[in-house]
């Protein structure tokens, strides 16, 4: 049986917490959020974050909330929430009645950023974008201070609140938070808190033309909520100072705290959103839930399920340094689970006719063939047999060298929970090709070993011709070529050109004649497979999720 996610891991952030609680930091509470920005659809390194998240507060006995962290409209949607909200519940977790909005914030946000001016913490700065970089600085020397920072409390609150009324141009002032401009570090050179931006907003609409920054908007909905741990990816480590500078100044007690983990990278794959949006703007893929993507949404749709993708985020752990995980321990978590759960059928994917001569014409047998070998709670099936059948093609050779225990000239091989036949003869078309094989049943070896004790190596499976429905079969595999597909800016020109073949007249057992969309199976000696949502009555469509073995691993040779 698959097992159960360990319900305790450790690892630094729970010792962090561990800590926290002896010294009974946050009265004892643990809080944490799982904070997606609505500009795409969440993919596995999102998971990861939902699963550290939400399981953190599941073994503290804490809260996680669902907070859409969406206060920069630009390619911001609806779509975008409704597909979080969707996919986390997938994956299998649930944030009760803390769904959160940051723009709901907007107000509350607002009122900080004033107290902040009032404070003598915050000012208006009226350099344009060129200049305020010109005067930050770099990593050796200190920046330069901007001419406006010593503009009074009242000309600040002044000028801000025109900014919100959209008396100003785009980009013509800014709001400032005042630290020090010879900081070491550039993030604490008074960075911007607000910039005036016309741009609509998906929920408030043109309510407002200044919009807040993360660095500003984050800190404070963590401590809005009573977020204890706010636990986010390396690349915010530098931001840190701010973000305790920010909760300091404007927040009393119960302050959070921002730890950083190191985001998963993943062979073969690009996480990056902005990449990902690319691939389906310019239709190198059928969309977010290609099954080719990352996508939560994409995974889903290939036949993953919610346990494999839990298996894998808890398998990897979580660590402080950046590194890059092999896809293959997440097809390995996919291959464990599936092993678990899926029904074993037959299908042919490349047929070739087979004709068994001594089978009487009209007659059709029907073998009871269990479902799951090991698991016989999950039942069993009538499987046809009848005269005229379809194997798979590679499982006849013409000429096969010694080792090949499958179908050929003078050999036998025994068809999968049915009798052994012997080839006969073969017919060719004009190019050459094997169309047709002729071949001889043994009525004896239906439930056993022939009775005179001759020996059958082989199995290959099959299916009735008269009985197979016909299906679409779309082999996946991965998208890019390389390894690291994510660090090279050129990611596009290393996508994989195999990563999807359509094999249109695959023939499946009649029992899957009606099978419904996201139905796991595995086809026999083929892999596992998984009803697409393209799958019509009587027409099934099936998504390959992942192979029976890892074939990548054979062609890169321990590479
Ligand atoms: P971007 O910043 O480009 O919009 P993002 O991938 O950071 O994209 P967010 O919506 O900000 O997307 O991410 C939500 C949460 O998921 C954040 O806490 C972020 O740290 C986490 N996250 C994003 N990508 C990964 C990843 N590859 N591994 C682990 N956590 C991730
Ligand atoms: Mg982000």
């Amino acid at each position: 049986m698959t097992q159960p996610v360990n319900p305790s891991p450790t690892d630094f952030i729970r010792d962090i917490i561990d800590e926290g609680l002896r010294e009974n930091k946050h009265e004892g509470r643990v809080a944490t959020r799982f904070p997606p920005e609505p500009n795409g659809y969440i993919h596995i390194g999102h998971a990861k974050s939902v699963c550290l998240n939400f399981g953190i507060a599941a073994q503290y006995q804490g809260t996680c909330n669902l907070r859409l962290d969406d206060t920069d409209p630009l390619g911001e949607s609806m779509e975008y929430v409704q597909s979080i909200i969707r996919d986390v519940r997938w994956l299998g977790f649930d944030w009760g009645d803390r769904l959160f909005y940051a723009s709901d914030y907007f107000e509350k946000l607002y009122a900080f950023a004033v107290e902040l001016i009032k404070t003598g913490n915050a000012y208006v700065c009226s350099l344009s974008a060129d200049e305020m970089r010109e005067s930050r600085g770099t990593f050796t020397e200190a920046g330069k201070e901007s001419p406006y920072r010593d503009r009074s409390v009242q000309e600040n609150l002044d000028l801000f609140t025109r900014m919100r009324q959209g008396e100003f141009a785009d980009g013509a002032h800014t709001l400032r938070a005042k630290i020090d401009m010879a900081s070491p570090n550039i993030v604490m050179r008074d960075p911007v808190l607000y910039r005036i931006k016309r741009e609509p907003h998906y929920r408030t609409g043109d309510q407002w033309v200044i919009y807040p920054m993360y660095d500003f908007a984050h800190c404070l909905s963590d401590a809005l909520e009573g977020i204890t741990h706010s636990i986010c990816t390396l690349e915010f480590e530098n931001n840190r100072p701010l973000y305790d500078w920010i909760v300091e100044k404007l927040v009393e007690k119960n302050r959070p705290r921002q730890i950083e983990f190191a985001r998963l990278n993943l062979s073969y794959t690009v996480l990056s959103k902005r990449r990902l949006i690319e691939l389906v703007k310019k239709n190198y893929v059928q969309g977010w839930d290609d099954p080719r993507m990352p996508t939560v949404t994409g995974m889903r749709r290939r036949g993953y399920t919610p346990e494999a993708i839990r298996n894998f985020c808890a398998e990897i752990g979580v660590a402080k340094n950046d590194n890059l995980i092999d896809v293959s321990l997440l097809e390995h978590c996919v291959r464990e689970d599936l092993n678990e759960k899926a029904t074993r059928v037959m299908c042919v994917l490349h047929p070739l006719k087979v004709v068994i001569d001594n089978y009487p014409e009209g007659r059709t047998e029907h073998f009871e063939i269990q479902n799951h070998p090991q698991r016989p709670e999950l039942g069993s099936r009538q499987v046809p047999f009848s005269r005229v059948l379809y194997i798979e093609r590679d499982d006849f050779m013409e000429d096969p060298p010694k080792k090949y225990h499958r179908l050929g000239p003078g050999r036998e091989v025994r068809l999968r929970n049915a009798y052994v036949i012997k080839y006969e003869s073969m017919i060719k078309n004009e190019a050459g090709e094997v169309v047709e094989l002729h071949c001889t049943y043994d009525p004896t070896t239906q439930n056993g070993p022939p009775a005179d004790g001759r020996k059958v190596q082989g199995v290959i499976h099959w299916v009735s011709a008269q009985d197979a429905v016909t299906a679409e079969v779309r082999l996946y595999d991965r998208l890019f070529t390389i390894q690291d597909p994510g660090g090279e800016e050129e990611f596009l020109q290393h996508l994989n050109p195999g990563s999807l073949e359509i094999l249109s007249t695959g023939y499946a057992e009649a029992s899957l004649k009606d099978t419904v969309p996201g139905s796991q199976y595995q086809f026999e000696r083929l892999g596992y497979f998984c009803v697409d949502l393209d799958t019509q009555p009587g027409k099934p469509v099936f998504n390959r999720v992942v192979a029976l073995r890892d074939s990548w691993a054979r062609i890169a040779g321990g590479k």
